[in-house]
């Protein structure tokens, strides 16, 4: 059976330059990065020359960049690393809710250590304002967290604007950037944003390899203690593979990002398009304009999102509903649900993630197969009078 990828949000495949730049990695070059002798050595330069085509990736210093496991522990190591940063004071967190779990989790967790938070609500397009930002800013507040980009729904906030007023204030402004990074551009230099997750496996490379950026400057507790890997900001023996990969990773996107993305998006707009000429009552989930070129995140009414997603399965099409982190609970999203989307139409959104991979024939085929698919799910609803 033919198999069309469409949710490169969970995650992406490797891409083949990464594979073949790690190869030497897993072959011949097994030493310990710290480690003085020839082997250590053989790692050593090019672990830091990934470091450097990920800072150049994203307009950082090379300094300014700590390699982390994942994307999660980013968010972890940025948000814990700045509560704890003020010893024993017990500060105040702005986010928004609909940050990804490893942002609204740990948020949660510290208001049970005695640190306060506000959730800043989103517009029906699934927008922070910044005047809310503003307004959220009391003299105890430590840190706001906003990502850029929404993984359900690909919504792009007004980082630059959010990162001005944190500035104008005095106040650490981090962003979880895990899916803007080889999407859209990025520079952190240029945004004024103080701390920056990133992760691997969302932009072609291996999974358990992750990136934050911290600007010069800006003191952070450690989230990992030990040696004294990464200048002793994150104890653990590198992740030679992972990071090797994650700068491969990174080289090819600044390379491709300009194509890709527009080819991914005339893909996703033909998509869309598709879907809408040939099935009824499909509603658009995100702001139309000012979102990733990959991401659709559609509500097909009258259907539940799990059913559609095993059926177009069993067609070996791959979407998601919700997000990867939250499924396996038939909870609605709570993405969907702060943009004030009833209940219903959050029950039966789907998101497809498109990605490098994809071609106008497997555009073709879906919108050869959703319709009837759709079809035959609604003839089955007994919400559904057509
Ligand atoms: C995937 C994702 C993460 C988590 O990254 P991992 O490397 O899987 O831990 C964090 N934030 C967003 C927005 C994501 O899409």
């Amino acid at each position: 059976m033919r198999t069309v990828y469409f949710d490169n949000n969970a995650t992406t495949p490797v891409h083949p330059e990464v594979a073949e730049a790690i190869q030497p990695f897993l072959r011949e070059f097994f030493g310990n990065p710290s480690s003085l002798h020839f082997a250590g050595r053989d790692v050593k330069v090019p672990y830091e020359k990934a470091r450097e085509q990920i800072a150049a990736m994203v307009g950082a210093k090379v300094g300014e960049i700590v390699i982390t496991g994942c994307g999660s522990e980013s968010n972890n190591h940025a948000i814990k690393g700045i509560a704890y940063a003020g010893g024993g004071k017990r500060g105040h967190i702005i986010t928004s809710q609909v940050e990804h779990p490893a942002v609204l989790n740990v948020c949660r967790y510290l208001e049970t250590q005695g640190f306060s938070a506000t959730y800043l609500p989103v517009d029906g397009l699934g927008l922070v304002d910044p005047d809310d930002v503003k307004r959220a800013i009391r003299k105890d507040t430590i840190l706001i967290s906003v990502m850029y980009a929404n993984n359900e729904t690909g919504t792009l906030m007004p980082i630059a604007d959010i990162a001005r007023i944190a500035r104008d204030r005095g106040v650490v402004f981090h962003s979880d950037m895990v899916q803007a990074l080889g999407k859209v551009d990025i520079d952190l230099a240029a945004l004024g944003v103080d701390m920056a997750s990133f992760s691997g496996h969302k932009v072609y490379a291996p999974k358990g390899i992750g990136a934050l950026y911290v600007r010069g400057g800006i003191e952070i507790d450690n989230l990992i203690h030990g040696g004294h890997q990464e200048s002793g900001r994150r104890a653990g023996t590198e992740n030679v593979i992972g990071i090797v990969a994650f700068g491969a990773a990174c080289d090819i996107a600044g390379r491709e990002i300009k194509k890709d993305s527009a080819r991914i998006e005339g893909l996703r707009r033909r998509l869309l398009e598709g879907i809408l000429e040939r099935v009824d009552d499909v509603r658009l989930n995100g702001h139309p304009t000012q979102r990733l070129p990959n991401t659709l995140n559609l509500s097909f009414e009258f259907i539940e999102s799990e059913s559609l997603l095993v059926a177009l399965d069993m067609k070996g099409i791959a979407v998601s509903s919700g997000s990867a982190c939250s499924s396996g609970s038939t909870e609605p999203s709570h993405v969907l649900l702060a943009m004030g989307i009833p209940g219903p139409l959050c029950q039966s959104a789907l998101r497809l993630s498109l990605g490098r991979g994809n071609t106008e024939e497997e555009i073709d085929y879906a919108l050869e197969t959703i319709p009837g698919v759709v079809a035959r799910l609604r003839s089955m609803s007994p919400f559904y009078k057509k």
